[in-house]
């Protein structure tokens, strides 16, 4: 039998950790995938910081490229620091040689990054690789509004599924205890030869293709035509996810709602900017949890009105990708911290991620334009009063002291 090969697009704070994890599994698993994962890096020129245990004298403030840094010292210094990447992490530069020969591509970007590295890769990946998106965040365009997993899939033409959940990376990279959901309807050429899914929560219901035909995301027929995966590497199936991502410190759940996965984790993101704003203010916890209730309404409502086909409303009220990550994004996430301390002291989101963030990316200004966009031509704003008035916030039409009134 031949192995799995993996390689995560992106290594971010979350594409680190989240090689970090693979890594670990790939190593454990090795008669199912190849122990090595290669890992994207977008190159550029690091300086070690002098409280790092790597920052070295003889080198000084001289920059280094981070893949080498990486490679040398298995720490990504910049957007993990802390955190010892297993030995079998690759960092590769070239994102056309680290995608070659690879049955499984996991991928880690902001949102912004997501279209041009699709491009750069089209046509050099295997016709029968599958994806996983652990991308937050909704493509906009003229058509209309579409999940990274379908963009990625159907740009790339392969099968992509998505991962997403209460997932805020540095605890995670630390081995704290968490849950995350996976939402993966494969194909019914692959499934056909695969074990029926579980379901680890007797509520959420796993509908396997070969038993309602092959559709996508939305439920309409696939246009996207698939290769199937060899019978020479093991089943690309749930059961194979599970062991490539589940940790004992990393908790999986598999099940197959893939738009409402995809939406929760962009969704969210605009919600958590509206808890950080009100916490800026200082109106403390019953707001933020007024914020939390209105915005998992709107987050619903969203799913249900353009992907009500396929989506679950359970999926946004009992899954780690719904009600879990909006708790968590409106605790300790980036979305959140920048937005508060905007408020708190008179500067921009956007100031406040520049000075702050080192270059990690907040996604929830972007999608808060993105999906106001998308409802503004269709005349549906005022459905959707959270989101819009965090839209008018941040583009400084609106003020917090008004978001009682507008929701
Ligand atoms: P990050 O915020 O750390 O982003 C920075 C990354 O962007 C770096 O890897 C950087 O090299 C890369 N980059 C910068 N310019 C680029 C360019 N021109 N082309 C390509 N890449 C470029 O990234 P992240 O936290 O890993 O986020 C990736 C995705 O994961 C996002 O959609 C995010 O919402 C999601 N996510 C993040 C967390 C978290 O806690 N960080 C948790 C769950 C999900
Ligand atoms: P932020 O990008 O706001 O940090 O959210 C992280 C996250 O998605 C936690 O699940």
């Amino acid at each position: 039998e031949r192995k799995h090969k993996v390689t995560v697009v992106g290594s971010g704070n979350w594409g680190s950790t989240i090689s970090k994890i693979v890594a670990e599994n790939t190593r454990a698993n090795n008669t199912i995938f190849e122990e090595d994962v290669q890992m994207w890096v977008y190159e550029e020129e690091v300086t070690i910081p002098k409280d790092s245990k790597f920052y070295d004298e003889t080198v000084g403030d001289k920059p280094q490229k981070l893949t080498s840094i990486i490679n040398k010292y298995h720490e990504n210094v910049k957007y993990l620091p802390g955190i010892t990447l297993p030995s079998n992490v690759i960092a590769n530069p070239s994102l056309r040689d680290a995608v070659k020969d690879s049955t499984i591509l996991v991928f880690n970007l902001p949102h912004q990054f997501i279209n041009n590295a699709c491009k750069e890769i089209r046509g050099h990946i295997l016709p029968y690789a599958r994806g996983i998106s652990c991308v937050k965040g909704v493509n906009v365009s003229d058509e209309g509004i579409s999940l990274f997993s379908e963009w990625i899939g159907d740009g790339l033409g392969i099968y992509c599924g998505a991962l997403s959940g209460a997932n805020i990376a540095t605890e995670i990279a630390n081995e704290k205890w968490s849950e995350t959901t996976i939402a993966y309807d494969p194909p019914p050429m692959d499934n056909s030869r695969a074990p029926t899914p579980r379901s680890s929560s007797p509520n959420i219901s796993i509908t396997s293709l070969a038993e309602a035909g092959h559709r996508d995301a939305r439920g309409r027929a696939s246009k996207t035509k698939l290769t199937p995966v060899p019978a020479e590497y093991p089943p690309l199936d749930h059961d194979c996810f599970r062991v490539l991502f589940h940790r004992p410190y990393f908790h999986v759940q598999m099940v197959s709602d893939v738009a409402g996965v995809s939406l929760g984790g962009a969704l969210k993101n605009i919600v958590a900017l509206a808890a950080g704003f009100v916490d800026g203010r200082g109106w403390g916890d019953n707001a933020k949890a007024a914020i939390m209730r209105i915005g998992l309404m709107e987050m619903v409502k969203f799913g249900k009105e353009f992907f009500g086909e396929t989506v679950q409303t359970a999926t946004f009220t009992e899954s780690s990708a719904g009600v879990a990550d909006l708790i968590t994004s409106c605790s300790g996430g980036r979305n959140f911290r920048c937005a508060r301390k905007a408020v708190e002291k008179g500067m921009t989101v956007q100031e406040v991620e520049h000075e702050d963030l080192n270059g990690q990316m907040l996604q929830g200004t972007s999608t808060a334009y993105e999906v106001n966009s998308f409802l503004k031509k269709r005349g549906l704003e005022s459905n959707y009063p959270l989101f819009t008035a965090v839209n008018g916030i941040l583009r400084g039409e609106r003020t917090v002291d008004e978001i009682p009134s507008l929701v």
